[in-house]
């Protein structure tokens, strides 16, 4: 199903998990038993990431057709502007648009391994609202962005740049945004309600991270700019050792962020599921709202 006419069903906020290619052949038994269990919360679309330097390309694209003719489960596939020229990337499109494939996030990507900064391969584009532009003139895709509510770190002027560049992706062409996972719904809030003044319009849907494992949510949030608060330091510190006792607080502190997100009116949730199910299907399930 096309994500347009997935965020025109409004009487329930969509449901959506994502997952990486794996890298294994342990890791890809495990990618599609988590796609089946999943099955119990019939989420609205599965996204698929994009690696950086290129190697996960071929898996990404392979992932994306398997779960369309695998699972019944929606796919969207992530697209960034890494190491490709125009024409990779029109090449991969017109394969998904061959395949069926409708949904596509569209990302600049960050810099490949050993590299500090991002830089546009010759022939290639250096930012999302490039390759927004690009893919909504290649054809009839469904496309989403991504942004960031306490601002991407490469902003220099702050959230009012990735505000700005947020406008320019729905005008070029994307019908919602991702957000990067955040903990502090405040955040979050003030962040839509500045999106909103400037004139945008499409739905931010917030992405949710269940701490799983304290000490590897530290430093994903240390790279990606996401403050964790002193009282989810405070919660998780004490138990860090045990991941049992991490995954339910983990859960218990995602039900509460989502019921929150929930009540303030959000069109869906986005899971970061680190190719895992149990957290995300408890979490649907504690706030009652399996798709289906
Ligand atoms: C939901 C989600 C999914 C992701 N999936 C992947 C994935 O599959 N693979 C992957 O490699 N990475 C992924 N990322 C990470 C993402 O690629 C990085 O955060 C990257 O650094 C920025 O991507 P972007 O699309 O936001 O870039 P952009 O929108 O291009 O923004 C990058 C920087 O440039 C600025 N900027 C934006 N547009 C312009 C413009 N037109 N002119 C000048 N400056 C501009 C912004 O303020 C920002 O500082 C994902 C992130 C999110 C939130």
């Amino acid at each position: 199903m096309r994500l347009d006419a997935m965020l025109k069903k409004t009487d329930q906020a969509l449901i959506s998990c994502e997952f990486f290619p794996p890298k294994t052949d342990k890791g890809e038994v495990n990618l599609w038993r988590c796609l089946n269990e999943l099955q119990v919360i019939q989420p609205a679309y599965i996204s698929v990431t994009y690696g950086a330097g290129g190697s996960t390309q071929e898996r990404t694209k392979r992932i994306v057709l398997g779960i369309k003719e695998k699972t019944g489960l929606s796919p969207v596939a992530h697209l960034t502007c890494v190491g490709s020229t125009q024409e990779q990337l029109g090449d991969l499109l017109n394969d998904y648009a061959n395949a069926g494939i409708e949904n596509i996030l569209a990302l600049r990507g960050d810099a490949p391994d050993g590299h500090d900064t991002f830089k546009a391969v010759d022939g290639g584009f250096s930012h999302a609202t490039d390759l927004i532009e690009f893919i909504h003139g290649r054809g009839d895709f469904s496309i989403a962005c991504a942004t960031y509510p306490e601002g991407h770190p490469e902003s220099k002027g702050g959230i009012a740049d990735d505000i700005r560049y947020l406008k320019m992706k729905q005008d070029l062409g994307a019908i919602c945004a991702v957000t990067q996972y955040f903990f502090d719904n405040e955040l979050f809030f003030r962040f839509r309600d500045a999106a909103d003044k400037a004139g945008v319009t499409i739905p931010l849907i917030p992405g949710v991270m269940p701490i799983l494992n304290y000490e590897q949510i530290v430093r994903f949030s240390n790279m990606c700019g996401t403050s964790i608060s002193d009282q989810v330091h405070q919660k998780m510190q004490p138990i860090s050792g045990d991941l049992v006792a991490v995954a339910d607080m983990g859960v218990d502190l995602a039900v509460a962020q989502c019921r929150e997100l929930l009540n303030e009116g959000v069109a869906g949730l986005h899971f970061y599921t680190l190719n895992k199910s149990a957290a995300t299907i408890a979490i649907v399930n504690a706030l009652g709202i399996a798709q289906g």
